[in-house]
């Protein structure tokens, strides 16, 4: 059988992990020392990504190399590329690892997005305002994840101090979206170029974090849904793109508004464990792999995701006390307020189903 070599061992290494051992395939995981580890991998290499040696040493040992995270660097992609295919690729990471780069290439596509400015030292912090309007949102170009690395702004002098707070490093000040709805396209994209879609699921954020995607998803989110998965279909074709990617959107009046991009499995496809007929874990190593794309099918009449966020897990015992509650925990060795401990998804069965 063959190895694939998935780089980051948080918990979307381990579903995918799961999903490639169903398969039959072994599992290499490289992640650096400090971080969780994917438990599922028959192999695991603990090393920084800087370290070429052992990049390299780790590229001998498997047969393909996909990632669960996509703040990779250049320089270890290209190391591992001279020995084994790397997928998604590397313009696919660079771009998604980059608020600013992701943003230009989405409008390059004709793809609306929130009006932006880059903020690289005090002095742009004036002029950006006016570029983006008021509120604002202040984020940092590189690293932020679940809402680290973001600001509400509102006035200028807000603006400045924020910069400040944030490190004083390149930043994306984004106009803030009127939106009435938040909603993601998940798609796999196999490497004859031919694209499935699982239904855009509700996403409901609290605190920047993702608390909740739901299935069926309001009326504006299937009204928009051809459009945004047209958008994302685009990015895909445009990158060449193997395997899963996810793209969020803001649910506007007048249209989908692209917010991020996530060249990789994605918490808003959590559902598609059991709430779909072929998960996107599933079909990502199918992907990647080269194999026929499964069924996005809904199983269900309806699917709910509930992420377990800091204390929620403590919760565990009672919501495997409701039969039909899917409980997944990501055996994180600590609980700390706003990580994510696990989720719990509950799949709301067709009205002619026993
Ligand atoms: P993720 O964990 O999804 O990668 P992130 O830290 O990259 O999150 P974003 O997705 O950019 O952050 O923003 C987090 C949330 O903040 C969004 O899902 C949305 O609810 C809100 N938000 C971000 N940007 C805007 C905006 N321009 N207008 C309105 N709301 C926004
Ligand atoms: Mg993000
Ligand atoms: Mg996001």
């Amino acid at each position: 059988g063959s190895t694939i070599g998935i780089l980051g061992g948080g918990q979307l290494g381990r579903m995918l992990g799961a999903a490639a051992a169903q398969l039959g395939y072994r599992i290499h995981v490289f992640a650096p020392a400090s971080g969780p580890a994917c438990d599922v991998a028959s192999a695991f290499t603990r090393a920084a990504y800087d370290d070429t040696e052992a990049l390299a040493r780790f590229a001998e040992t498997v047969d393909l190399v996909t990632m669960e995270f996509e703040n990779v660097p250049a320089e270890a992609l290209e190391t591992l590329a001279r020995t084994c295919p790397v997928r998604p690729g590397e313009r696919a990471l660079a771009i998604g690892q980059d608020r600013l780069a992701e943003k230009r290439f989405a409008q390059g596509l004709g793809i609306a997005t929130a009006p932006f400015a880059v903020i690289a030292g005090a002095d742009d912090c004036a002029a950006a305002i006016p570029e983006t309007g008021l509120p604002a949102i202040l984020k940092t170009n590189r690293l932020g994840y679940d809402g680290k690395g973001q600001a509400r702004i509102a006035d200028s002098d807000a603006l400045a101090a924020a910069w400040r707070e944030l490190g004083e490093t390149e930043c994306v000040l984004e106009g803030f979206v009127d939106f009435s709805c938040e909603y993601s396209v998940v798609l796999a994209r196999g490497e004859d170029g031919s694209c499935v879609f699982w239904d855009s699921p509700h996403n409901v954020h609290v605190d920047g974090i993702l608390a909740t995607s739901s299935l069926p998803a309001p009326d504006i989110v299937v009204a928009q849904q051809p459009r945004a998965r047209a958008a994302a279909q685009a990015i895909a074709d445009a990158l060449d793109y193997v395997g899963v990617l996810t793209c969020e959107f803001f649910g506007h009046e007048d249209g989908p508004v692209f917010n991020e991009m996530a060249p990789r499995v994605h918490n808003s496809g959590h559902w598609t464990i059991e709430g779909a007929v072929t998960s996107q874990f599933e079909n990502h190593i199918r992907a990647i792999c080269g194999l026929p794309l499964g069924s996005t099918a809904l199983t269900g009449a309806g699917v709910e995701m509930h992420n377990l966020i800091g204390d929620d897990a403590n919760r565990w015992p009672a919501l495997l006390a409701e039969p039909t509650n899917h409980l997944h925990l990501y055996g994180k060795a600590e609980i700390k307020p706003g990580r994510k401990m696990g989720h719990v998804t509950r799949v709301t069965p067709h009205k002619d189903a026993p």
